[in-house]
């Protein structure tokens, strides 16, 4: 279906404006759509979906011509630039035209960084990211600072800088964003860590995966700080293959660290130039290995923007929390039930495990993404008292995990889960949902599992 302004649009009848073409008409495909309407271009957004209602209101309301369930290759074909959604893959027909055709191909952040002089604070990583950019966004407003939100989260970035006007951005970038991204530079650049997470979009290569999450650090000069994970095995061997311009500030959980941060004893220390700042990793908000890292790069961002240590320390010690990401739900008879949907992958399964302080039942399995279970054995066998499979098909953890737990059964529905585990838990246990998989077999995404879970959880 073609709207009315598409056909009409003067473009088609040759007007030499130069065109862009958006591909997918998401949050960040339309909030392109509305930048490049305000920068003067002669745009159109193609979608080969179904767009939403309000999507199409966005659009009308701009007077910005689309097209849903199909492309018009010509139309696409005539465009300048086309910026493309990060869930369309480079190997679907429509982006091999266009790159057989020699047509750029970017991500939104790339247009829209373009528009944007404010300092731009970039958070990427296989686990973290959300978390990270949620605290740090948290933190700089403490500070006072003029700052928006964006990336992978919240509103899109290019419709921000259509329409607010921040100093600072904080953004979380998913490697599918970076891929397209060729002349961004961040101010400062995070890099939390590289797990195999995603591998199908790379070719199943983890030396591709990640190149796309280095990057982030493409284009930075001398003034800028790149903060990652010195505990990190494969970010550390492929930073010994580049150079980099940009200052180097690592975090580790294993070894003091000149600039940067690291722990040493139960205390977090981070020293940038000659600032120093320290908290007692206790006072952290989040609980988990996993959340001490997250933190100690807020702490070193904050830093590098010369946030004050009080300011800080404030911020690290009451964040609270994002949703489905180690998320409490609720105690019911002395059993703590927590809700970590998000992670769906094998190493935040691994975190969360890790955190945990008491006996668990954990509730596992989804849509499997070539999982190896082995990383989790360690802990399932001193941890886990019940392994509940939620998924469609559970042979792969009955494979993995028989032997190692103590009970394991299957779960065809959240209800039957969460039934199943309130049977099992005694007081003084913790139910934890942690799928280490995706959710589509069961559920629309990892929120709805998430609020599908906590739901069952209020009717026990
Ligand atoms: P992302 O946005 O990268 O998916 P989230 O902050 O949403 O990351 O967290 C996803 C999952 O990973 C959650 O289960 C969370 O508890 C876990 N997690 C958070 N931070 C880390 C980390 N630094 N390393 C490993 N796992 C993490």
């Amino acid at each position: 279906m073609i709207n009315d302004s598409l056909q009409t649009t003067p473009a088609l009848r040759g007007t030499p404006a130069t065109r862009i073409a958006v591909l997918g008409g998401g949050e960040s495909g339309v909030g392109a759509a509305v930048l490049a309407r305000k920068k003067g271009f002669d745009v159109f957004l193609s979608d080969a979906g179904e767009l939403k209602d309000n999507a199409r209101k966005m659009l009308d309301s701009y007077d910005i011509p689309y097209e849903e369930g199909g492309h018009s290759e010509a139309l696409l074909l005539s465009a300048a630039e086309v910026v493309k959604s990060p869930g369309i893959p480079d190997r679907a027909p429509v982006v091999k035209m266009l790159h057989g055709k020699g047509i750029p191909v970017i991500s939104e952040i790339e247009f829209a960084g373009r528009y944007c002089r404010a300092k731009k604070i970039c958070i990427t990583g296989s686990n973290g990211k959300t978390t990270t950019t949620s605290i740090i966004y948290f933190l700089l407003k403490n500070a006072g600072l003029n700052v928006g939100l964006a990336g992978n989260i919240g509103s899109s970035y290019a419709y921000q800088v259509a329409t607010e006007n921040y100093d600072y951005y904080v953004l979380e970038l998913s490697s599918f964003q970076l891929d397209g991204m060729f002349d961004f530079k961040a101010d400062i650049a995070v890099l939390l860590n590289i797990t195999p997470d995603h591998l199908d979009r790379y070719d199943n290569s983890l030396a591709a995966y990640a190149r796309a999450k280095f990057r982030i650090v493409r284009n930075m000069q001398p003034g800028d700080c790149f903060i990652f994970c010195s505990d990190d095995e494969i970010t550390m061997s492929h930073l010994n293959d580049i150079v980099l311009k940009a200052q180097l500030l690592p975090f580790s959980q294993t070894a003091a660290v000149p600039q940067g941060a690291y722990t040493l004893g139960e205390r977090l220390h981070a020293r940038y130039h000659s600032d120093e700042f320290s908290m007692h990793v206790e006072e952290l908000a989040l609980a988990g290995k996993h959340n001490v890292y997250n933190s100690m790069a807020a702490a070193v961002a904050g830093q590098v923007l010369q946030v004050r240590n009080e300011v800080i320390r404030e911020s690290l010690a009451t964040f609270r929390g994002v949703e489905h990401r180690l998320e409490p739900v609720l105690k019911v008879r002395d059993v703590l039930y927590i809700n970590d949907s998000k992670a769906t992958n094998v190493n935040a399964a691994w975190y969360a495990l890790e955190s945990m302080r008491t006996k668990v039942i954990w509730i596992a399995g989804g849509t499997d993404k070539g999982n190896d279970y082995a990383d989790l054995f360690e802990l399932a066998a001193q941890k886990v008292k019940a392994l509940i499979c939620l998924g469609i098909d559970n042979e792969k953890l009955h494979r993995a995990f028989a032997q190692r737990v103590p009970v394991l059964l299957d779960a065809a529905s959240i209800d039957e889960a969460v039934g199943a585990a309130y049977r099992l838990a005694e007081p003084g246990d913790t139910v934890l949902l942690s799928p280490a998989c995706a959710s589509f077999d069961l559920f629309k995404n990892y929120e709805d599992r998430g609020r599908q879970f906590k739901e069952a959880v209020r009717r026990l």
